[in-house]
């Protein structure tokens, strides 16, 4: 079925249904899936025409990287709803476009949202959830059955729901609780900010150091996460916080130091953090880029080697006089391991990688956000199904 097919009430199963037609003054006339595509810099996938609704991962090119797809796909055959989940590839210049073709497109459940638009997005959606609005930043927005887009952060269940629920296979979770902990956050993004409130709301009677390579952004997201909170948070710089850890009973990376991949940071040139540890110190060499990724790596790998060698060193040293029982997490789930959880691992602290974030906060939107009202509408009961979507996310990873 082609795009033009899901125009009006002969559109794909369930289209047809919406509460959205030409006549009504007060929302844009219906778009087409041919409307949407002229924003995007991928295909989209053939069963976006041939499912009666739409969600899907936007970001600047989410169909080269992302798990997003294959998990939620997975979930919406587990559950029998009539849905696909597509990769949005969408460029800065293109966004407006696409959330008022996704606005007005029958059928559209709603997107997650990742690089670089978590905050672009913002002013183009209708309402913020209290959460997002204090992270600052936005990871889902969802299509309301009035027409609405409502904005969501679900980062911070993510993360926490990953630490204190088991995960699929697992008897226990990986901590017991947070509460009276002493935690150190690495890292002051947009996943950084959303770690920053929901560590600070389960600490308890414990502390939370705050670190990021701008010291400046770490002390503001304190000072805010301090306020809302009544937390005791604080932020030091990168050279302290090596002494700090050795005080620390969890230590939490949400910064991009350990990922895989080239960063490609525009005008030619590249860098890459995989190599370095975010607990010490990454200073990468940018050099240039041409596409040719091997030619790139030879290169980085020459000017970079001694910075690689220093920041792992420092950061072995400073784990290896870690307490014994402190935990390890990264938000980081390419590669499944990082520089700082293999040091971990290897020193016999307990590690836990980014991959049940992911899929927790995932499952946490399927059921609670932006499919919330479709499984109401099919008949199913989304409470009952948090569980089961947990283990066939993880299993579609
Ligand atoms: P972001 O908003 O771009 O923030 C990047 C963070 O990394 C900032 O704190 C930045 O510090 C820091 N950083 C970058 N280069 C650095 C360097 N050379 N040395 C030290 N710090 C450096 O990214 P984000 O959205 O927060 O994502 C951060 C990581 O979390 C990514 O790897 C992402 O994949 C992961 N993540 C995972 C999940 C999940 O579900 N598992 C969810 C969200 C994010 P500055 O402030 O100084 O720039």
């Amino acid at each position: 079925m082609g795009g033009d097919a899901l125009r009006g009430e002969g559109g794909a199963r369930g289209r047809g249904s919406r509460l959205r037609g030409n006549d009504d003054a007060k929302l844009p006339p219906m778009a087409t899936l041919a409307d949407l595509q002229r924003w995007l810099d991928n295909p989209l996938p053939a069963e976006a025409a041939e499912r009666a609704l739409l969600s899907g991962s936007m970001g600047e090119s989410p169909s080269k990287y992302s798990r997003s797809p294959a998990m939620w796909n997975a979930a919406f055959r587990d559950v029998g709803l009539d849905a696909a989940h597509a990769p949005f590839d969408v460029r800065p210049e293109h966004l407006a476009g696409f959330v008022e073709a996704a606005r007005a497109l029958p059928g559209f459940m709603g997107s997650n949202v990742t690089v670089p638009h978590k905050l672009a997005i913002m002013p183009l959606l209708d309402e913020i959830d209290p959460i997002a609005r204090e992270i600052g930043a936005v990871n889902t927005f969802l299509l309301a059955e009035d027409g609405r887009l409502i904005g969501f952060n679900t980062d911070a269940d993510g993360l926490i729901a990953s630490m204190l629920r088991p995960l699929p296979g697992k008897a226990e979770p990986f901590l017991p609780s947070l509460d009276g902990r002493d935690v150190l956050l690495l890292g002051a993004g947009g996943a950084g900010r959303a770690a920053a409130f929901a560590l600070a709301r389960e600490i308890g009677g414990g502390s939370l150091l705050l670190t990021n390579r701008s010291p400046e952004r770490a002390a503001d997201l304190a000072a805010q996460a301090a306020a809302a909170t009544g937390a005791s948070v604080s932020a030091v710089g990168q050279e302290e916080v090596l002494a700090a850890a050795l005080r620390m009973d969890v230590i939490v990376n949400a910064s991009t130091v350990g990922q895989s991949g080239v960063r490609r940071l525009g005008g030619g040139e590249a860098t890459s953090l995989e190599a370095f540890s975010s607990l010490a110190p990454a200073s990468p060499a940018v050099v240039a880029d041409d596409g040719d990724e091997a030619a790139f790596r030879r290169e980085w790998f020459a000017q970079s080697a001694d910075a690689v060698a220093e920041n792992n060193a420092r950061s072995a040293e400073t784990i290896a006089s870690c307490k014994p029982e402190a935990a390890f997490v990264d938000a980081v789930y390419s590669p499944d391991e990082t520089v700082l959880l293999r040091q971990a691992r290897l020193s016999g602290r307990k590690t836990l990688n980014g991959k049940g974030m992911l899929v927790m906060q995932a499952a946490f939107s399927f059921v609670h956000r932006m499919t919330r009202r479709h499984l109401q509408a099919a008949g199913l009961d989304p409470d009952a199904l948090y569980d089961r979507v947990v283990a066939v996310m993880a299993e579609a990873f």
